[in-house]
């Protein structure tokens, strides 16, 4: 699971909506919104395609398409990554 509006995985699930999908809370960004389970995690097989082309001189679009993943969700696994990598130093 992880914020569909950040991408950030430091959810917290905060109980049920109506129709019994989980509702979480980002500790990141702090907002809630509901689990979509149709919303996926980029899989370890994509990120490994982001990441090597990520170095690239590749429009985002283009990246997106050969990974297979939408530009809002590159978007976010880029956004993730950096935010990692500034934490670490
Ligand atoms: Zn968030």
């Amino acid at each position: 699971m992880f914020c569909p509006v950040c991408g950030s995985e430091n959810i917290i699930k905060n109980g049920t909506i109506r129709n019994g999908k989980p509702k979480i809370m980002c500790k990141d960004c702090g907002r809630q919104s509901a689990g979509n389970p149709e919303n996926k995690n980029i899989s370890q097989e994509k990120k490994d395609i982001i990441d090597r082309l990520l170095p690239e001189k590749i429009p985002p679009a283009g990246i997106a398409r050969a990974a297979g993943v939408s530009e809002r969700r590159l978007q976010m696994y880029v956004n993730n990554k950096y935010d990692n990598v500034e934490k670490k130093l």
